[in-house]
C-alpha cells in the first residue's frame, strides 16, 4: 500500500501525473520535473520505504534490480559512452528532499567530483 501523503506514492499509483519512460516488476522510472542535467531520471520502488537507510537484507535485490533498469534507461538515453552519474541523496544533509528512496539517473554533460 502507498502512503498517500507520499509525493513519489501518488506518482507510482497514477494519483500524480508524471512523464513516466519506464517500469518494470516493483520499480517505475520518470523525468525529474527539475532537470539537473539533459537526461535526469528517477527510478523509484513502487513501495514506500523513505531512505537508503530503511533497505533491508530482503530489498537488496530490488535496489540491484534498480541499478540493472537505470543501465539499460542510460543505454536508451545514449548515455553510456559519456557517461552517466548514478545518486541516492540519503537524508536531508545530503540532499534528500523526498522520502520516498529514488535513485537519480544524470547524464549529457561534463560532471564535476566532488558534487556540492
Ligand atoms: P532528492 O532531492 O530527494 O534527492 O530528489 C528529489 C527529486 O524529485 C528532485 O530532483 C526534484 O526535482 C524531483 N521532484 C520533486 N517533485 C517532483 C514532481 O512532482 N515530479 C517529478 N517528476 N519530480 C519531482
Ligand atoms: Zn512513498
Amino acid at each position: 500500500m502507498g502512503d498517500s501523503n507520499c509525493l513519489f506514492c501518488r506518482i507510482a499509483s497514477r494519483q500524480v501525473k508524471a512523464d513516466i519512460v519506464g517500469e518494470e516488476e516493483g520499480l517505475l522510472a520518470f523525468k525529474d520535473s527539475h532537470p539537473q542535467a539533459p537526461t535526469h531520471l528517477l527510478v523509484i520502488p513502487t513501495e514506500h520505504f523513505p531512505t537508503l537507510a530503511d533497505v533491508t537484507p530482503a530489498q537488496t535485490q530490488l535496489l540491484g534490480s534498480a541499478i540493472q533498469f537505470a543501465n539499460r534507461l542510460a543505454r536508451q538515453y545514449q548515455l553510456s559512452e559519456s557517461g552517466y552519474r548514478v545518486v541516492f541523496n540519503c537524508g536531508s544533509g545530503a540532499g534528500q528532499s523526498v522520502f520516498h528512496l529514488h535513485l537519480h539517473l544524470l547524464g549529457g554533460r561534463p560532471m564535476r567530483w566532488p558534487p556540492g
